[in-house]
C-alpha cells in the first residue's frame, strides 16, 4: 500500500534531530514568545528573502492578519475588491472575507491550474485594490503580465505562498502568507504559519494583531488575536528548514520521473517544466477520474482530488452558486492528485507509474 502521504515517514527522515529539538523545548520550560521562534523567524525570512518575518498560529492566520494589518494601516478598506484564483483552496477565500473585503474570483488557465492572468484586467473595476495570487499546487504563478497589471492599476499584490514553501516566491509582492501546516512542504508537528514583507511597519503591525493588539505589554493598539507559533513548532521547523531544498528536489525528481514515464492516453499530465514548481501536490487530469481513484484504491495507490469543490460551490459561499466558472468547475471535476513525497523511494514511483499506466484502458 502506497499511502498519499504518511506523514511518519516525512517525520522519521530527520527523527532524532526532532525529537531533539522537542525534548530541549520540553526542558526548557519556555512555550511561548521565546528564541527559538525568533531564531525561525530570522533564518525564514533569510530563505524566503524578505525583510521580516511574523510567525503565528496557521497559514489561514497568516492570510487574514496581513490583509487585517493593511487594513490597520490604511492600504485596505471594507469592501476593496481583491482579486484571487477561483479554484483556490477555502482558506484564501475565507481570510478575505473574514476581514470584509470582496473576492473576486478569476479563472484559471486549464494548462497549468495557475490564475489566468489574461483574465485579469477583465476583473479589475475602481473598486480593486489588491491581487491576491496563489502558487497553487506548488507552481510558481507569477508572470510578467500579473507585474505589469499591479503596476498599472496600482494594486497591492499578496501571495498565498501555503503550498510552495522553498520554491523561489514570495517575495514579489507587499507580503506573502505561509503555512506549516504538517502536510506541507515545510510542516510542523502541528498547526503554524508566518507572514514575510519587506514593509516594516507591515510587520509590526501583524506582529502586535497576533498578540492581541499590543506591542506593549498589557497596552492595546488593536482589536487583536491570539495567533501565536509556540516555540515547540519554531524548534521543529528550524531542524527541517536546512532539509527543505534537498526535499523539493526530490519531488522534482519525483515529477520528472512521473512525467517522462506516464504515457497513459486517458490522462494529461502537468507542464513538464519541473524547475517551475515545489511540488506539493502532483494533479493528472482524466474525464474517468473517480474511476482511476477507485482502480488505484485497488491497487493499493492511495490518490487524492484537490479540491473537488470550488468555493463558489460551497454552502459557505451559496450566493455565488450562479457564477459561471467553467473552467474551474471542469478541473474540479478531473483532478487527481497522485503521491509525491520527498521519502518516496525509486520503487514506490515505479509502482505508481506502471499502475497509473495499465488503468482505464478499456
Ligand atoms: C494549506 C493552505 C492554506 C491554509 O493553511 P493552514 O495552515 O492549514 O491554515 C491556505 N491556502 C492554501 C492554498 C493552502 O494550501
Amino acid at each position: 500500500m502506497i499511502d498519499y502521504l504518511n506523514l511518519s515517514r516525512v517525520t522519521a527522515l530527520h527523527g532524532e534531530e526532532i525529537r531533539a529539538a522537542v525534548a530541549s523545548v520540553v526542558d526548557s520550560g519556555w512555550y511561548l514568545l521565546g528564541e527559538r521562534v525568533h531564531c525561525f523567524e530570522r533564518q525564514y525570512a533569510d530563505y524566503v528573502g524578505a525583510r521580516h518575518c511574523v510567525s503565528c498560529a496557521s497559514g489561514l492566520d497568516a492570510l487574514r492578519l496581513m490583509l487585517r494589518a493593511s487594513k490597520e494601516i490604511g492600504r485596505l478598506h471594507d469592501g476593496d475588491e481583491v482579486i484571487v484564483p477561483a479554484n483556490t483552496y477555502i482558506a484564501t477565500i475565507l481570510a478575505i472575507t473574514d476581514q470584509r473585503l470582496t473576492p473576486v474570483l478569476v479563472e484559471p488557465r486549464a494548462a497549468d491550474s495557475q490564475i489566468d492572468d489574461s483574465r485579469i484586467e477583465a476583473a479589475i473595476t475602481p473598486r480593486t485594490r489588491a491581487l491576491m495570487l496563489v502558487h497553487l499546487y506548488g507552481r510558481n504563478a507569477m508572470t510578467p503580465l500579473i507585474a505589469n497589471l499591479c503596476q498599472r492599476h496600482h494594486l497591492l499584490l499578496f501571495e498565498d505562498n501555503a503550498q510552495a514553501a522553498g520554491g523561489d516566491t514570495g517575495h514579489y509582492g507587499t507580503a506573502a502568507a505561509h503555512s506549516f501546516y504538517p502536510g506541507k512542504n515545510l510542516g510542523a508537528l502541528g498547526d503554524a504559519g508566518a507572514v514575510t514583507t519587506d514593509d516594516r511597519e507591515l510587520a509590526d503591525t501583524v506582529r502586535a494583531l497576533a498578540n492581541y493588539g499590543s506591542s506593549e505589554k498589557y497596552v492595546f493598539r488593536y482589536q487583536g488575536y491570539n495567533s501565536r507559533m509556540d516555540e515547540l513548532q519554531a524548534a521543529v521547523l528550524t531542524v527541517k528548514l536546512p532539509y527543505l531544498k534537498a526535499e523539493n528536489q526530490r519531488r522534482r525528481e519525483i515529477a520528472d520521473y512521473y512525467i517522462t514515464h506516464i504515457t497513459n492516453p486517458a490522462i494529461t499530465l502537468p507542464p513538464a517544466d519541473v524547475e517551475h514548481s515545489t511540488w506539493h501536490i502532483f494533479p493528472v487530469h482524466t474525464p474517468q477520474r473517480d474511476e482511476l481513484q477507485a482502480r488505484l484504491r485497488q491497487s493499493g495507490i492511495q490518490t487524492m482530488v484537490h479540491y473537488p469543490i470550488p468555493p463558489h460551490r460551497q454552502q459557505a459561499y451559496h450566493d455565488w452558486h450562479d457564477l459561471s466558472l467553467p473552467v474551474t468547475e471542469q478541473l474540479a471535476a478531473t483532478e487527481l492528485s497522485l503521491p509525491i513525497a520527498p521519502y518516496l523511494t525509486d520503487d514506490e514511483a515505479e509502482q505508481v507509474v506502471e499502475a497509473v499506466n495499465n488503468e482505464l484502458k478499456d
